[in-house]
């Protein structure tokens, strides 16, 4: 849907953006200035596994995920969900807004440069079941993905939507508990096929408790992937 024109990525360098969070030109063409982007609640110090902020500056994984990992490998989350994310994300998830689609992207980029997180061989957006898609248009997720590879270093991302299915169009995940989400998941992909030796980056735009995200990640490594890992720009703190 979303794809630019030629006359508007001309029409772009005559109309400067302005920042959306302090009404100034932005001096590129994302509605965020660099004095912005350095206040956002960007993650620094997270567990490699969850994304989740550690206190310990020594440590790489948090308590959770040593003693019971999630079924995906690693996690690169860009900020903590909390505003001005919270706003961005409903905007791009509900409206399709296209100038936050791109802001999102655009941290997931800057996350995945510092945390220097390896090419996967296929990028996989997080699948919405077909009767979710059908009533909002489009996938957030899948536009998040391709608003990716508008910078050179992420335009060879291998992007493979088809390769999971949501079969099961399960309750809203948001009104569920942590152990209602898991069984709310449970058979809700499918893989359509063989990723053996495979690693795949599922991209999603918030991982709230990452039962979705284990969900998925345990239907691709029985499909035979060797490395999940989940791509995301925001995170949800623990209440
Ligand atoms: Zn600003
Ligand atoms: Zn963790």
């Amino acid at each position: 849907m979303h794809s630019k024109t030629w006359i508007q990525h001309a029409l772009d360098c005559f109309a400067p953006c302005h920042c959306s969070l302090c009404g100034l030109p932005s001096g590129r063409d994302i509605e965020l200035c660099p004095a912005c982007e350095g206040e956002l609640p960007w993650l620094t110090h997270s567990c490699r596994q969850c994304a989740l902020p550690l206190s310990d500056s020594e440590a790489r994984l948090c308590g959770a995920c040593l003693s019971t990992p999630p079924a995906f490998d690693r996690c690169v989350a860009a900020c903590a969900y909390t505003p001005p994310l919270t706003a961005w994300v409903h905007a791009a998830k509900y409206q399709g807004d296209l100038p936050n689609l791109r802001v999102l992207a655009y941290l997931l980029r800057r996350a995945l440069s510092e945390h220097s997180a390896p090419d996967p061989d296929v990028v996989l957006p997080m699948p919405l079941h077909w009767r979710r898609r059908w009533r909002r248009g489009f996938n957030q997720a899948e536009e998040m993905a391709r608003a990716l590879r508008e910078h050179p270093r992420f335009a060879s991302l291998d992007i493979r939507g088809a390769v999971a299915k949501r079969i099961r169009a399960t309750a809203y995940q948001r009104e569920l508990g942590a152990a209602e989400r898991h069984r709310n998941l449970r058979g809700a992909f499918r893989i359509s096929r063989d990723l053996e030796g495979l690693h795949i980056a599922v991209v999603d735009d918030v991982l709230t408790t990452g039962a979705s995200a284990h969900a998925l990640a345990s239907a691709l490594k029985d499909a035979g992937a060797v490395q999940v890992s989940i791509w995301c720009c925001a995170r949800t703190l623990a209440p």
